[in-house]
């Protein structure tokens, strides 16, 4: 096929300059400007990952300052070549949360996934979008499959799928409007959300956006473990029904955020069944432990859900965002938000990603999802999460150790603690000193106030952590008692 001439109306003055980096990639000719400039920034990235290990989970605010300098945000009226721009990067770079730090133990965020990073940058070179096939042909196809695929590995029912979406936040909201919808309370005032107390603010904000009111979402509330308690779940849908109110969904948590709790799924999932309730999962934290048979049993039952959110974004570092929203019957998002998309072509493959779901323009992310599963395979997968359960156990077993400790955990890989002869401002206190002295020394732990008293609290799924870096954490952690 001939390649037309590059019309001479259309000026590429970038090009023209000495650093030669066109603005958009030639559409005729390899360019080796722009791969010279992809592999400069690579390795400016690597270099960055590579030497985690020697600055702090957190940079010092003066790398913030530096990176959101008042001059660093005016324009050049020319633009910038290659060096400028890296230049730039650099700065940013300094100045953001460090997640390959061995010590970054703080939240969900683990250190990002090689094979994912490459594909995000694939991705934002091909530029599709997922609103619609035409625009994204394969990565369509490949997010309709991979969402099978996972369906199926947690065990849910032939025919179970979903969509990609930004965010554990945007899943969980898209699970309730589709279980409102299904449930035919679309436009009714009056209906509630039960959840546990335990479960993630991010219900609350689904309320919001769903012009419900906040008292639409009935906290159950926790055993001893952090568990939802199902007698009195039972107890507030026997009266929920009494007094004629509507129920849209019960809620379970696979993984609270705090210690990492998992409702009793196969309880929930018999008593939702019993009474016709839409049963949502939100596995953000523990669905992917339902991905390996040596794990399945922490979220048994998840396969009984309407609808499960899982975050790979979490412990197995696919790179943020990604998330998925699992359901048993995926046609009832088409119910819920299909639009017909006027102004497009049918889709020829099942289904346009815009009519499956609340967002429109979407980047293909699961290509980092897919070529990172790839990567890790089933075995890596498996260590994993292994690795996290076996640095969650050990750091548990030498908490334990010295007795003076309130330890809060469940099945899975977070730990939360609190001085258990403190007061509220003892352990106000206590949490906010040793949080600063474990940062000093490369650690970083959050500070979640949880029932009423602050802890700290580990997520242990960063595969960099050590049984050295435990030891040193469960020691300093010690002295602090001593104080
Ligand atoms: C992280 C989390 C979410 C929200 O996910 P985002 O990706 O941060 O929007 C929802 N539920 C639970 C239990 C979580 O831990």
């Amino acid at each position: 096929m001939p390649i037309a001439e590059p019309s001479p109306l259309v000026p590429a003055p970038s090009a023209l300059r000495a650093n030669l980096l066109a603005a958009f990639p030639a559409p005729d000719q390899f360019d080796p400007v722009l791969a010279h400039f992809l592999e400069q920034a690579s390795q400016q990235l690597a270099q960055w990952l590579g030497s985690a290990a020697l600055r702090s989970p957190l940079p010092a605010f003066a790398a913030l300052a530096a990176a959101a300098a008042p001059a660093q945000l005016e324009l050049d009226w020319a633009g910038l070549g290659p060096a400028a721009l890296l230049a730039d990067l650099q700065r940013v770079m300094d100045g953001a949360y460090n997640p390959n730090h061995p010590g970054a133990l703080a939240h969900l965020d683990p250190p990002p996934l090689a094979a994912s990073i490459a594909a995000e940058l694939v991705c934002a070179g091909l530029n599709n979008n997922l609103l619609s096939e035409e625009l994204s042909p394969s990565l369509s196809q490949l997010e309709r499959q991979v969402c099978i695929w996972l369906a199926q590995r947690l065990g849910m029912p032939a025919g179970s799928g979903g969509v990609a979406a930004s965010g554990g936040t945007l899943s969980n909201l898209m699970a309730l409007v589709t279980a409102r919808r299904a449930a035919g309370l679309a436009c009714c005032p009056d209906a509630v959300v039960l959840a546990s107390a335990d479960a993630h603010v991010s219900l609350n904000k689904a309320m919001a956006v769903m012009g419900l009111p906040a008292t639409a979402l009935l906290s159950i509330p926790v055993d001893a473990g952090g568990r939802l308690d199902v007698e009195a779940l039972a107890e507030l849908l026997a009266q929920q029904r009494r007094l004629g109110i509507p129920v849209i969904a019960v809620v379970a948590t696979a993984g609270t955020t705090v210690r990492g709790a998992v409702d009793p799924l196969s309880a929930m999932a018999a008593l939702c069944k019993q009474q016709g309730v839409w049963l949502h999962v939100d596995g953000a934290i523990g669905a992917v432990f339902g991905l390996i048979a040596g794990h399945r049993q922490r979220v048994a039952g998840i396969e009984l859900a309407d609808s499960v959110t899982i975050n790979p974004q979490k412990l197995l570092g696919i790179t943020k965002t990604s998330s998925l929203l699992l359901l048993a019957e995926p046609r009832q998002l088409g119910a819920a938000f299909a639009t017909g998309l006027p102004y497009m072509e049918p889709s020829w493959g099942g289904g346009h990603g815009g009519e499956c779901g609340l967002q429109g323009s979407r980047p293909g992310e699961v290509l980092k999802l897919w070529l990172g599963l790839r990567q890790l395979g089933l075995e890596g997968i498996e260590k994993l999460l292994d690795g996290a359960i076996a640095r969650r156990r050990q750091l548990q077993q030498l908490l334990a150790g010295n007795g003076k400790l309130l330890l809060r955990g469940g099945s899975l890989h977070l730990l939360a603690f609190t001085p258990a002869a403190a007061s509220v401002e003892q352990a106000e206190l206590w949490s906010q000193t040793t949080r600063q002295r474990l940062l000093a020394e490369g650690l970083m732990l959050s500070r979640p106030l949880y029932a009423g008293r602050h802890h700290l609290k580990a997520v242990l799924g960063n595969p960099h952590t050590g049984p050295d870096h435990l030891a040193q954490l469960a020691q300093l952690v010690q002295a602090s008692l001593h104080d």
